[in-house]
């Protein structure tokens, strides 16, 4: 059985609750870190309590998922994909998702921007980076970010919004928050260098999100502390 809005509802306040307290332990302003949704694997009806409850956004990891939820729903959200997209899905993907935060290689920049400029559209896209050197996590490595980013620049139906990242799962508790300042401090050197702003700096989950605050996030991806388990009760 999934969760009812009341239950949804009140993870929700919590999880906002929480964000800002490591905003203002980071001393930011808590307008400045939004919140993503994370819906996969999750009924459309997740879909509906996050428009219901206000949020913006829901974050889907796969394009077959996403756009049979879309179908299925009006709740007026943005739809972000946020998982391994491979190149023979990426014409989907530009024409169902309203960003992408998981670009990571240049073939895959101009797979989505050629399908965007066919459906007539500019993509808002993130590059997603392995910050944390995690060989079990996608993303294009921080030596391979510079060129990603000069080459998403002059596609002409994408826009680059900025960069994403996910901590590798690690017994070290710093592991989370090293992989976050490296990717902000990336950020803020190929600002310097390009003059592209890359505002967004998508990062931070359920489990280490006060550490990517603390960091500059300015998305935290949230899955299991608004939905619950997304593991089936044994
Ligand atoms: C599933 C997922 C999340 C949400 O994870 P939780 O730990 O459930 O909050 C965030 N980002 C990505 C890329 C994911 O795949």
């Amino acid at each position: 059985m999934f969760i009812t809005y009341e239950e949804f509802s009140r993870r929700a306040d919590h999880v906002r609750a929480d964000l800002a307290a490591a905003c203002v332990a980071a001393g930011r302003d808590p307008q400045e870190v939004g919140l993503l949704a994370v819906t996969k694997t999750h009924p459309v009806a997740a879909v509906e309590y996050v428009a219901r409850y206000g949020l913006p956004a829901v974050g889907e990891n796969r394009v077959q998922e996403g756009i049979e939820k879309r179908a299925q729903t009006g709740a007026e959200v943005r739809w972000e994909l946020i998982g391994h997209l491979q190149s023979n899905k990426a014409r989907l993907a530009a024409a169902h998702f309203d960003r992408v935060q998981s670009v990571d290689s240049e073939k895959l920049l101009l797979l989505l921007d050629r399908a965007a400029g066919e459906a007539g559209r500019i993509l808002p896209v993130l590059l997603q980076i392995n910050a944390g050197r995690d060989p079990a996590k996608f993303g294009a490595e921080l030596e391979d970010a510079p060129r990603l980013l000069d080459t998403a620049l002059v596609q002409s139906h994408l826009r680059v919004e900025g960069l994403m990242t996910i901590a590798p799962l690690s017994d070290d508790a710093s592991a989370a928050p090293r992989t976050f300042a490296t990717l902000r401090e990336l950020r803020d050197r190929l600002t310097g260098e390009t003059g592209s702003p890359l505002r967004e700096l998508s990062m931070g989950m359920s489990g280490d999100f006060a550490a990517a605050i603390a960091a500059g996030s300015t998305l935290v991806r949230i899955g299991t502390a608004l939905f619950g388990s997304r593991e089936p009760a044994a």
